[in-house]
């Protein structure tokens, strides 16, 4: 497995501000952003083409537990989840979501993708929503972690993304400072 090329190994920051360019040359100017930014894994920091080397992803493996609820009383049926809300994917979320870390979606994609087979087949889906956050959560972060997440899996699984379907509208306490935590 250790010749696993990610699908997402090509993801760089946005560059919908170069929609004029070529193709060719987005590729050299992503080129270029490899120089400046090696691409690092997200969990140890050291170099990884995936963002995610191969020892903190069988780090995480070993952390993951794939789990699934069904409910009959709530607003959705299913909820999958790789993880519980502890040990080293607790500390890289809270990174992720409070520590102007956005780039750390590339490490947790790439997790994702690599298995997905392991909790549940996207293509029984047709739109990717992500979970939306206050106006004002947004406006402090700059941006919203489940879009970005939602953004490369619908890439990567060819479905339909939108983000204007749910709009947040009660403030909750963030899911960091909650005491029961999943
Ligand atoms: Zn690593």
């Amino acid at each position: 497995m250790s010749d696993f090329q990610s699908p997402t190994s090509d993801f760089k920051p946005p560059t919908s501000h170069l929609k004029n360019y070529r193709k060719g040359e987005i590729k050299i100017f992503n080129k270029l952003l490899d120089l400046i930014y090696p691409p690092v894994c997200g969990i140890c920091g050291k170099l990884s083409d995936n963002y995610l080397c191969i020892k903190c992803r069988n780090k995480l493996f070993n952390e993951a537990v794939f789990g699934q609820d069904y409910y009959e009383d709530k607003n959705f049926e299913n909820h999958f989840y790789l993880f519980k809300y502890e040990g080293i994917i607790r500390e890289k979320l809270l990174d992720y979501k409070f520590n102007e870390k956005p780039y750390l979606v590339r490490a947790f994609i790439n997790f994702f993708i690599f298995y997905q087979k392991n909790y549940f087949h996207f293509d029984f889906y047709d739109i990717i929503i992500p979970v939306p956050i206050s106006k004002k959560r947004i406006n402090n972060r700059g941006y919203n972690q489940s879009k970005l997440i939602a953004i490369e899996l619908a890439k990567f699984f060819d479905i339909k993304f939108e983000n204007d379907i749910l709009r947040k509208s009660i403030n909750n306490k963030p899911q960091s400072t909650l005491d029961y935590e999943r």
